[in-house]
């Protein structure tokens, strides 16, 4: 729920700036990594915009899922989050790419 909140303060922040009332769509990406449940965000989103200015803005969710890198190969793969080797050569020189995002990509207003 407060990450729910959170976003949407920067959504109305974002509002105010443009002098936007009404909000038509928001997309968001979330990332494997951040635990956001998509169904649960869109709970929350319905609570919070209902009887404000943003009731009846559609959700658009972008889930991210889990990528790593390996430094040692330059191979891209799917992330286990336990996974602590490259699955091409093996090597331990790997970093997670995607899944941490929690972003905001695009407002579209009336
Ligand atoms: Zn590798």
């Amino acid at each position: 729920m407060s990450i729910t909140r959170s976003m949407m303060e920067i959504v109305r922040e974002e509002m105010d700036r443009h002098g936007v009332k009404s909000l038509k769509r928001l997309k968001v990406r979330i990332g494997e990594l951040t635990a956001v449940e998509p169904e649960a965000l869109r709970f929350c989103f319905e609570a919070y915009v209902k009887g404000t200015p943003l009731e009846g803005a559609v959700l658009e969710i972008e889930d991210v899922p889990l990528m790593g890198w390996c430094a040692q190969c330059s191979a891209e793969f799917r992330m286990e989050y336990f996974l602590r080797a490259c699955p091409e050569c093996e090597g331990a020189s790997v970093t997670k790419t995607t899944g941490h995002e929690l972003d905001i990509v695009s407002m579209e207003a009336e």
